[in-house]
This record gives C-alpha cells, structure tokens and sequence, in this order.
C-alpha cells in the first residue's frame, strides 16, 4: 500500500524532500530478516511506507499530528537494534538518527541529556573525561543512550550503575496524538535534574515493567543519573579489532571470575557482596558466555568454553572492583577474599591472568561485545527472559529454565553449553534480573517450535503459577492478556493509558499493548 500523495506531499513539507523516501532500495534496508526454519529462507517483516529523519522535536511533532490526521501510523527508533518493525500495512518509519547531540553533561547535580541518536559509547567517553559514568544497556554501547529506548535498560554496569526506571529523570515526550509533554522539573523549572515534579509525575505512565517499545507516541530528549567514575579519562588501547585492549589494567581495578558449589553459595556471596556495596560491576555470566566474550571466532570461543568449564565447581559471576582511592581498593579487595573465604568461591584462573584480565575488564565496562556474548557459534539463538526483582527469587525462576535446557541438550536439540542460569544483581543486589541463553542450528521444520516454542510457553506457566511477577519477555495483547488477570488486572489500565495518550492509535504498538475493546 503506497502513501496517498498528498500525504506524501504533506509529510514531505515536514522534513524536506533529503529526508524522506519511499524508494525501495531504502525501505528495504529497515526490516529485520528472520530465518524461516521450514526453508532455510530468509523471510522479512512488513516493509514501511517511507521512511523519516525528523531533525528537531518540532518536526516530529507535525509528522506524529499528520499521522493522526490522515488515519496512518508511525514507529520510531533510535539505533534501530531491535523491536523497530511494523506489523502491518499503512506504517512509516521515524528514523531519529539526526537527532545525535549531547545536550548537557551536568558534572555538578550528576545528570546527562540526550537526544535519542546519542550511542552509550559516545556519552560514556565523555563522561569519563569528567569523572563521571553511566548505565549502559546489555544490548552494548552501540544503543541509544536514551533510557527509554531501550528495552529495560539493564547492563553490565547496573550493579552500581543502576537502569532506566531507576535513572530516568526529566524527560521531553511528544505523546501518541502529538502533544509535547515536558515531563518533571522541564515541566515547571526548565531544568533536567528531576523526573518527578514539582508537580504530578507522569513516570509510571511512560513506562512499566518494560519501555512501550515505539507504542506511545516518541521521546525525543531525555535526562539520566549518572555516576562517579575513578578509572583514567581515557583507556590505554592497543591493537585492531577485534584484537583490541587495554595494555594494562589501570590502577584500582580488578577483575575475577568466581564460581561456587551450588546455587544457594553464589545467593549468599552476591548478597554479602551488595551488603558491603565493594563490587562496581557483578554479572552472573555462566562459562558459555564469558568463553564469547573472549573468543573472535568459533573455534577459539569452543576452546576458551572447554577450558572455563573445566575449572569452575558450578555457577559463577564476573566481578569488577574499582578503588576510589588505593585504600578504598585495598579495603575491598580484603572484603571480597573474606566472602570468597565464607562461600567458598573459586577463582578462574585465566581471568587473573592480566593479559586475558584486561581485555574482559575493557569489554565490560564499555560493553562491546554483547552480541558475541549472546548470539553465535551456531547461527541461532534464543531463551528465556526474566523479571526484574529480588535476587534470589529471579534465580529460582531462571532456574527452571536452566533445567528445561539441560533436557533439550540431552536431546541433541541444542548447542551444548553452560546451563547455568545468567542472573544479574542491579544497585548492589537490591534487585536481580534473569536469563538463560540457548544456541542451535534448526535441524527441521519443528526444531524451534520444539525449542523455543516449549521454552516460552513453560516460562510463562513458571511465571503464573509460581507467582514469579510479569517477565520481562511480556509484551503484545497476548501476552498482557495472559498475565493481566492474575496481576490485579494490570492490562486493563495499561489499556487505558495508550487510550488516553494516543487515542488514533497512530503509534504502532505490537510490542506494546493496543486499544482493543
Ligand atoms: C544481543 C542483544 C542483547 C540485548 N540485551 C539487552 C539488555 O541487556 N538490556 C536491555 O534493556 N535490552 C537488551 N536488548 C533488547 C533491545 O534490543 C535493546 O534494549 C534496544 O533495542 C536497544 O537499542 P536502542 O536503545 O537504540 O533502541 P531501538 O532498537 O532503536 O528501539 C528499541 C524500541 O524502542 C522504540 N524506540 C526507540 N527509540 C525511541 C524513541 N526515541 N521514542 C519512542 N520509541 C522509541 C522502538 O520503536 C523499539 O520498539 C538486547 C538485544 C540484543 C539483540
């Protein structure tokens, strides 16, 4: 379905003739191919009718009001890493990639805001001139460093560095039908350093257990906490990628990789570790992915997973110390062996090695390699995604998963990696967050029905009955409608905010929820 052309021609006048198109060879760059198991095909999601690059608020603004008014929709996205699809027919593209500046690094009241084409990558290395850091997403730090972007906006650093809900402060939003909402302190002092007021919050409306995911009209600057930073302004490389570290581990920093015998001895050790608040990074990746972190190939990431795997005792977590002072280091370093001693926590060896140390010390705290971490050796990958809450209820959670994954290895189904659960402690173990990552190449028609098919459908069932709260994989009518009735009915007013704030139902919402009676 072609735009009318006067809608063309109107939506045009918006951003320019540079700025917008409907050629096909551009359209087809957007939508992100998915693999058909039943041929091996390479299948796509409904194309966009043209494509926008607004350069301001203002603009958006009229394209989200032409939307309206010419009964189409739109989704915007800011890197365009995942969730940017359209579902349907009658769709345009908000491609906020022009709107790229870092409006204010605020060293003193410790904020930053940004426009949602600003990368993590790029606000991190600023900010660390200044001694300052932030949270950055898991995904890595080629995303937006908006914190509505993202999808929870959890991450390596999230230990001390916290997320989105959590970090979110003022904010500017052009809401579903086109109003600009100048949210907190914006609001009513034209400044960033609160999201809440004075004056009534809008902050539970803007987001939930997830983001709206494009649902709810389009955020187009933000302001977020940031944190102390006391590592160097710049980070010594060496080398081409992706054979690049630190040459050295810059004073006051420590990396280890800690392992225990069961399940209830890392609870303990994560719990004494938030206690005593010593850890700036604790991420429970299992061996499979601290050997992706490594690895730049498959075989090498085969090697490093048989070697990891052979000198642990059972789960583990990667731990980042960072001294802000040579005492400071001192002290925490002595905390961390008395806890090793209490929970008898091994120590990887490669990981102390400082030629292997620094590389993983570098990848984590700037976040770059996610997507090795996640999606690699066998072409596909998937899992289960948990919820964000207590530390110890999270694992156990995760925990079904990882024996759902051990029964599927012993059916040949899938890559035979670490079952441990991936657990992350956020805010020094205030709250934990949960995955278990799963990797297989499709053998036939039914594999990823039988696989990630099955894995879905049990985590949901673990979620409901076991009282474990909303996942973080829940988002759609479907899936609102499935947990909503055992969760105080929690779908029937998220309807009724995107009712209220985008009554046309012009942002697309399929990872969100929509107005359906
Ligand atoms: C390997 C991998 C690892 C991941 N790990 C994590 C993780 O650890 N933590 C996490 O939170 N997520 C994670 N994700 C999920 C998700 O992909 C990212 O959070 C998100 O896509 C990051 O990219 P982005 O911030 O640039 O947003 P985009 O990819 O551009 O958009 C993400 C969603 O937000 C909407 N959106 C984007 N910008 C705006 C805007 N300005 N206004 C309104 N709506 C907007 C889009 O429509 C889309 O639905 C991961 C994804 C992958 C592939």
């Amino acid at each position: 379905m072609a735009l009318e052309r006067d809608v063309y021609k109107a939506l045009e006048d918006v951003v320019g003739p540079e700025n917008i198109s409907e050629d096909p060879v551009v359209i087809e760059s957007y939508p992100f191919p998915i693999r058909k198991a039943t041929t091996g095909e390479d299948t796509y999601l409904p194309r966009f009718e043209a494509i926008t690059l607004p350069k301001d608020t203002a603009e958006v603004q009229a394209l989200v009001k032409l939307c309206n008014k010419h009964g189409i929709q739109y989704k915007a996205s800011s890197t365009g890493w995942l969730y940017c699809d359209p579902t349907g027919p009658g769709c345009i593209k908000m491609d906020l990639r022009r709107m790229n500046r870092i409006l204010e690094i605020n060293e003193k009241s410790m904020y930053a805001v940004v426009e949602p084409y600003v990368i993590y990558g790029q606000l991190q290395a600023e900010l660390m001139k200044r001694g300052l850091n932030c949270n950055v997403t898991g995904a890595g730090s080629n995303c937006s460093a908006l914190p509505l972007a993202a999808h929870v906006n959890l991450g390596h650093l999230s230990q001390s560095g916290s997320y989105g809900e959590r970090n979110q402060l003022a904010l500017e939003w052009v809401t579903g039908d086109g109003e600009i909402v100048r949210m907190g302190s914006l609001g009513s002092l034209d400044e960033w350093f609160c999201g809440d007021g004075p004056g009534p919050s809008l902050r539970g409306i803007i987001r939930g257990n997830t983001v709206p995911l494009g649902g709810l009209g389009v955020f187009t600057k933000a302001a977020q906490k940031v944190y102390h930073w006391a590592g160097p302004a710049r980070f010594p490389m060496e080398g081409v990628c992706p054979n690049y570290t630190p040459s050295y581990i810059p004073p006051g920093f420590m990396i280890r990789y800690l392992s225990f015998e069961n399940v209830d001895k890392l609870i303990e050790a994560v719990q004494k570790i938030g206690e005593s608040e010593i850890a700036f990074e604790l991420m429970g990746f299992n061996t499979a992915m601290m050997a992706s972190n490594a690895a730049t190939d498959n075989e090498e990431d085969i090697k490093y997973y048989k070697q990891f795997s052979e000198q642990v005792q059972g789960p583990g977590f990667m731990i980042e110390i960072m001294g802000n002072s040579p005492r400071d280091f001192e002290y925490k370093k002595r905390v961390l062996e008395i806890i090793m001693e209490e929970t008898g926590a091994w120590s990887l060896k490669p990981v102390e090695d400082p030629e292997m140390g620094r590389g993983f010390l570098w990848r984590f705290i700037r976040t770059v390699a996610s997507i090795r971490e996640t999606t690699r050796a066998t072409g596909w990958g998937g899992g289960t995604v948990g919820g964000t809450d207590l530390f110890p209820l999270m694992t156990r959670y995760i925990q079904h998963s990882s024996y759902l994954k051990e029964d599927l290895v012993k059916q040949g189904l899938l890559l035979d990696d670490a079952c441990y659960p991936f657990v992350q402690s956020i805010e020094h173990g205030h709250t934990g967050h949960g995955e278990i990552l799963i990797r297989y190449t499709p053998q036939s028609p039914d594999h990823i029905e039988r696989v990630q098919g099955m894995l879905d459908r049990e985590a949901n069932k673990t979620a409901i009955e076991g009282r474990f709260g909303v996942p973080q994989h829940v988002w759609s009518d479907k899936l609102h409608d499935m947990y909503g009735p055992h969760t105080c009915n929690y779908h029937l007013w998220l309807r009724k905010i995107k009712k209220t704030f985008d009554p046309n139902q012009s942002s697309e919402s399929s990872n969100y929820i929509t107005a359906k009676e």
